[in-house]
């Protein structure tokens, strides 16, 4: 099993009322120095000082007719979010077989998620 010592890149995620901020460390360290580094580089302190980042973040996961259809929301290799690439979320068609190249990490990837439990309750 890993341990947060084991050098590692990380994506970085914050949010405040008015945007959201995404950060990859260059290089791989350890959970506390990409911590560390984010209090560093990322977050402005002025906006840390009067509490502006939401203690939590928000990932979209598509809209309940894509989830339970198997729409691919993020790249598997790079975790970015890739819903709206796979299909617009307005036409309610979910995309659940797709070879392609991610737009962040440019691998070239086929994703085909079979079935879904929430697929699966309704055939039964
Ligand atoms: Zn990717």
């Amino acid at each position: 099993m890993r341990s947060n010592s084991t050098p590692m890149l990380y994506r970085i995620l914050a949010q405040t009322e008015t945007i959201d901020i995404e950060a990859k460390t260059s290089r791989a360290m350890t959970e506390r120095d990409a911590i560390e580094a984010a209090k560093k580089h990322v977050l402005h302190p002025e906006t840390v000082a009067a509490g502006g980042y939401r203690p939590f973040v928000i990932r979209p996961m598509g809209t309940e007719h894509q989830w339970k259809y198997g729409h691919i929301n993020y790249c598997p290799r790079c975790g970015t979010y890739i819903g709206d690439e796979m299909g617009d979320p307005e036409d309610e068609i979910a995309n659940d077989d797709q070879e392609f190249e991610c737009p962040e990490c440019y691998a070239h990837v086929y994703v085909n998620i079979f079935r879904t439990p929430e697929e699966a309750d309704e055939d039964d």
